[in-house]
């Protein structure tokens, strides 16, 4: 038992010591390698429309410091607790390691459900939450971004709460902001294009002609609509597509920018569609090249695993498999070609990371200069994995955290201990 202790966190922790099984790596470094170096637990009390005062929860862990400042997302969604924000910290520990950016893991997150509350509420809370953590953030320390239930104009307020503490505008505080407030462009639709991206990497390794293709999306926010666009606009067919409110599936195919202008319009997917209403676990289960799971963690559990009808799976969530069901994946492997989400979804933190850059040097760069060095972060990343999985004969997943691991273990170890 642990602080940590839970569904999320024993999945991370289940998924590290199987591949430090597999690096050799002693007991007695494992759980400085593991265990958080910070988790921050606060009360934020607020003003809500109806005259009464609220207290939601709210946390952010980080993981290690060894590297750089922590980085991580904040997650605003009913389910938060301190044992999945810890799992989301170190699963971006390996992420950030894996793409050779110079970052610890770090995450946050409040309990609290955003559709629930009117804007001004939804504004005072995540000024409350910013202003709890000034102490324990900085541009140096740990940098924040949205994840779900979170977006730019969250953003915006956090910067400008952490800003006006400080007396100065100080954008490298949080990435994924407006751009024209510090944010960069191409962050917004980072994410789902490398789902994208490395979704058409694997179709060529497979020989899958795009054009001829069809991919489900589980989940409509940020990530799957830009992924599930990604896709289209190269000629594959969406045939399914769902968020938390309805899932839907049509062999003939969806228009995807109509799905996306239906949720600007509703706030969800539901109504867009409904004679094509599934079941939403079923869908996970259609004939499709590529299911792309972009909303929650173990949605593929073991009889969903066995069920997959897909031939690559490319995880634009983070922890969307469990490790009962990556067994499974490990028998099924040369049917089903798995992108781990430490890869597949690490277009988010690059350009978050060029953000950061951008917004320490004052010096922005043009969209077609993110998006090269994006396709180029997210091709080198995405060699090394196929490569050391076919050298040491091991999963796409045990492979991408075997490097990322390694990076962070050989940081520490060059580092030493102090005192
Ligand atoms: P978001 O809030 O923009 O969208 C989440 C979507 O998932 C919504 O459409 C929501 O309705 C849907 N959803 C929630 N629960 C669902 C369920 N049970 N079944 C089906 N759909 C459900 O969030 P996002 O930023 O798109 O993040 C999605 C996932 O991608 C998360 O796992 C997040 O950690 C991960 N991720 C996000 C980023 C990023 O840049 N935003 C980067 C890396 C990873």
């Amino acid at each position: 038992m642990s602080l940590f202790s839970g569904p999320v966190f024993e999945m991370a922790s289940k998924q590290f010591h199987l591949i430090a099984d597999h690096l050799e790596i002693p007991q007695d470094e494992r759980d400085r390698l593991l265990m958080p170096k910070r988790a921050i637990a606060v009360s934020c009390p607020i003003h809500m429309d109806n005259g009464r005062t609220a207290v939601f929860q709210g946390y952010r862990v980080q993981h290690h410091l060894t590297l750089g400042p922590a980085k991580g997302g904040t997650r605003f969604s009913p389910s938060v607790d301190i044992g999945e924000i810890a799992a989301l910290a170190i699963w971006m520990s390996w992420k950030c390691a894996l793409a050779d950016l110079p970052y610890g893991g770090g995450k946050g997150g409040i309990a609290v459900d955003p559709l629930a509350l009117s804007k001004r509420e939804l504004e005072n809370l995540s000024r409350r939450y910013m202003q709890e953590m000034i102490p324990f953030v900085g541009p140096r320390t740990d940098v924040m971004a949205p994840d779900l239930g979170t977006n730019e104009q969250v953003m915006a307020w956090f910067m400008d709460t952490y800003s006006m503490y400080q007396g100065v505008t100080v954008p490298e505080i949080v990435t994924g902001k407006p751009v024209g407030s510090g944010g960069t462009l191409g962050r917004r639709e980072a994410t789902g294009h490398g789902v994208a991206f490395l979704s058409f990497k694997a179709m060529e390794r497979l020989a899958i002609d795009p054009t001829n293709a069809t991919a489900i999306v589980q989940g409509f926010g940020n990530v799957g609509s830009h992924a599930a666009l990604g896709l289209a606009q190269r000629g594959v067919k969406v045939v399914g597509v769902s968020d938390h409110t309805i899932a839907y599936y049509d062999p003939k195919g969806f228009d995807v920018r109509a799905a996306i202008d239906h949720v600007a319009r509703h706030g969800v997917l539901k109504g867009f569609a409904d004679a094509a209403n599934i079941d939403a676990t079923a869908l996970l289960t259609q004939p499709c090249d590529v299911l792309a799971p972009c909303a929650i963690e173990r949605v593929i559990d073991e009889d969903i695993a066995h069920g997959l009808n897909c031939r690559i799976l490319a995880e634009g969530a983070n922890g969307p498999t469990t490790p009962e069901a990556d067994r499974v994946l490990a028998m099924r492997n040369t049917e089903i070609f798995v992108i781990p989400d430490i890869l597949c979804n690490a277009g988010g933190v690059i350009v978050s990371y060029f953000e950061w850059v951008q917004d320490l040097q004052q010096y922005f760069w043009s969209k077609d200069e993110v998006m090269d060095r994006l396709e180029r972060a997210l091709d080198r990343s995405w060699n090394q994995v196929v490569e050391r999985a076919r050298q040491d004969g091991i999963a796409n997943r045990t492979a991408a955290m075997a490097i990322g691991v390694e990076r962070v273990r050989k940081a520490k170890l060059a580092r030493g201990l102090f005192p």
